[in-house]
This record gives structure tokens, sequence and C-alpha cells, in this order.
């Protein structure tokens, strides 16, 4: 048999252990925020990894941002040694999951099975792919318990709070420092014949104008930030807008409508605070004297962070310069380097050739519109050689019955046990 019929026979033999596996995941809660349960699903996995030769390390993120005693960052980094040296495959899944949100028809930690999918929150973000990547190590190191190398399997806390209680904490502590680890694979749910090499950049930022606060009744006598966030608003949907979607790029985004500089306000809020919902009482009446919005700008490879700042601040001066009274204030929240794995590293290739012959079709390689943890491999822990890889369809993230099929769940873990006898030579 060749090692794709040997790796097949060994994955279809777990096929009740994966399901189960996603399951008892999928029971356990892990919402985030707070960041419930983290103790108790590292425990889980800690058990189950030992229990086959892994080495398992659990490492609380303390003093990372959202860390308490109340709701402690727990994550785990679990190790299998081959029998020669060689390099080290690492796959890192998130074990957090968002709220449950409304309009389920399943119970959302049931983990029901019905006709061939797994229900839950999590289920394809990301407790399936975590689920397949552990049964692709599992049946690769029981078919070829001799090869050269390392396989690494994590699972971390807060990815969908910013990953700073997970991946990044483990960056920092040189958990992905190239030396120690050549190859990452983040099983998010990307589809099983897709490739993700990176995503895009991220900058947010705070815009606020000002104003003079006066009584209502007599606007004349102050100064409205919020008719000055007006010319702003005005000004982003007749000049700026345009310009970003004339801003395309090489990188192979998907959705398409997404190859391009985007810009969104994710808030506004101009004038009085408003009041708590039991508050009764009428709003007073001022000029609003400071109004801000909240702005997630999107960038591409090709551009540069500097410029993209210098962008929105030019055309703030502008306003300034034609506007009377006109002031502004803009302050940096958040930001993140765009991110692509070369598509002819060892990793990428390996992992579209796997594709192929499991799924008999080309590889599709992809960028994410929005970021996941890469960012922090890539940037702290300065790796190059990661991709997201994982089952799961990305829409269904987020959605009310999200649910993973137990078939692509097989699929991708043949995926990933094909690319582990490609990268560690097997004897
Ligand atoms: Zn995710």
């Amino acid at each position: 048999m060749d090692s794709k019929d040997q790796l097949e026979t060994a994955i279809a033999a777990r096929r009740d252990d994966l399901i189960a596996l996603t399951q008892d995941l999928i029971r356990i809660p892990t919402l985030n925020p707070p960041g419930q349960n983290y103790r108790e699903i590292c425990d889980y996995l800690k058990q189950r990894l030992e229990a086959a030769g892994f080495t398992v390390d659990l490492i609380r993120a303390t003093g990372a941002l959202a860390d308490s005693d109340t709701y402690p960052r727990w994550n785990i980094v679990a190790r299998y040694e081959g029998g020669a040296a060689g390099d080290t495959v690492h796959f890192n899944s998130h074990h957090d999951v968002v709220e449950v949100g409304h309009g389920w028809t399943k119970p959302p930690f049931g983990g029901v099975l019905e006709d061939g999918s797994i229900y839950g929150r999590g289920a394809c973000d990301m407790k399936g792919g975590l689920a397949a990547s552990i049964i692709a190590a599992e049946a690769f190191i029981a078919t070829y318990p001799r090869f050269a190398g390392a396989i690494e399997i994590s699972a971390t806390a807060d990815e969908e709070s910013g990953g700073f209680g997970g991946v990044a904490y483990l960056a920092e502590q040189g958990r992905f420092d190239p030396a120690r680890v050549q190859h990452v694979i983040i099983p998010e749910p990307l589809q099983k014949d897709r490739i993700c090499l990176g995503h895009r950049g991220v900058w947010w930022a705070q815009v606020e104008t000002k104003g003079r606060i006066a009584h209502g009744s007599m606007p004349f006598l102050g100064d409205s930030a919020i008719s000055h966030m007006g010319a702003v608003l005005a000004e982003i949907e007749t000049h700026l807008l345009p310009l970003l979607a004339g801003k395309t790029t090489a990188m192979p985004v998907v959705p398409p409508q997404a190859r391009q500089s985007t810009l969104n306000i994710n808030s506004i809020h101009g004038g009085e605070a408003e009041q708590a919902e039991d508050y009764t009482g009428l709003p007073a009446p001022c000029v609003a004297d400071r109004c801000r919005i909240v702005i997630d700008r999107r960038f591409l490879i090709e551009e540069d962070i500097a410029a993209v700042k210098a962008e929105l601040t030019d055309m703030l001066e502008q306003i300034k310069a034609s506007r009377p009274r006109f002031d502004y204030e803009i302050s940096d929240l958040f930001e993140v380097q765009p991110s692509m794995t070369d598509e002819s590293s060892p990793l990428v290739q390996s992992v579209g050739q796997a594709i192929e012959r499991v799924l008999a079709q080309k590889a599709e390689y992809v960028v994410s519109p929005g970021t996941y943890d890469q960012k922090h491999i890539d940037r702290i822990g300065r790796l190059k050689n990661c991709i997201a890889y994982g089952p799961g369809i990305l829409e269904l993230a987020h959605q009310p019955d999200e649910w993973i099929g137990v078939d692509d769940m097989a699929d991708s873990a043949l995926v990933m046990a094909l690319t582990l006898a490609e990268l560690l030579p097997t004897a």
C-alpha cells in the first residue's frame, strides 16, 4: 500500500473516535468572553494526548490581557518526538468559541450528530479542525512510528478576542521560534480544498472632532462636533472610499470583493452620553462638543502602514484648511501588518500535493480578509512558514446551528497526515 492508502485506512479506522472527540470538545463550553472552562478543555486534551504518547505542557498566560484568577487563560502545547532529528510540524487551534447568539434549532453545546454533520458552537470554528489534526497526528504516528522530526499540537486561548492570552503569549515565550518549529498549520475552517496563505493588514483608529458646548435652544452660541463629523463622513464617502476601491492587490483574498483596500466605520458617537436602559428621564439640550468614530481600515501587502495613516491625516488636514473652527484628534487603537506565506515553501507545496492526492483537484490558494493568530506567529515568533488549512465552511463561523461535516473532517485529516508524511521522513 502507498502512504495515501495506509493513512486513509488508519483514519477510516478512527472515524468513530473523530466524531466522539469533536463532540466532547463541543460539550465543553469555552465561551469567550469571558473565557470559561479553559482549564477544563486543556485538562481533557492533556489526558487524550498523553495517552497518545505526547509530552504535554499546560501553560497559563499569567498577566496577559484578560487573564485573571476567575478566568485564567490556559493553553496546552503537546509534543511528540520522532526517532530522529528533523523538522517540527505544529498544529495550532484556538479552543475558545464566541457567544451562542439567537436562532438555534440544535442545542449549542450538545454536539448532536445528524446526517453526517456535528452541530454546536465551535463545531467548525474550530473544534472540528482541532479534532481532525489530533486524529491526523495519531494516525500518522501509528502508521509510521519511526519518523524524523517532531509533531506539536497546541490548543490556545482567546483567538476570538485577539489571541493575547494564547498564541501571542506562547510566541513571546519562544514557542514559535523558527529554531524550534519549522512549519505551522492552523486548522481554521477555510474548506478542505483551500490553503490560506495569510491575511490583509488592519488599522483601527478613533477620530474625534471637537466643538463647543452651549444650550440647544441657542446653537449659534456653540459649535457642533457632530456637524464637523458630518463633514468628515462626507469626505470619506466622496473621496476616500473611491480612492481605496482603486487600490487592488495581487493577494488572492476571498471573497473577491475584499481584493482591495477597505474602510468600515465601526461606531459613531456624538454629544451627551447614552444613559442606562433603566433611565426614565429625557435627554438635556446641548450642542455636542465631542463626536467620535472608530474606523476599521484593512490594507494590502502592497501598502505601507505609514502611508495608510497619512492618507487619513491628509484628508483631515484638508478639511481643516477649508472648514472654519474644525479641529480633530486621531488615536491609534490596534494594528496588524499584512502577512502572506510564500507559495513555494515546502509547507504550502506539501499541503497542496496532499489536497490533490486526496480530493483529485488542485488546491486553491486564498488570503483571508481578516486576521487570525497567524499574525502573532509571524510578527512575534518571526516564523514565516505558517498557513491556515482545515475543514469547515468559513461562512458558518459564529452563526446559529454551526456545524462541521464528518467527511470533511476525515478528508482534511488525511491531507494533514499526508503532509506529515511529506515533511517528516519516514523509515
Ligand atoms: Zn477561528
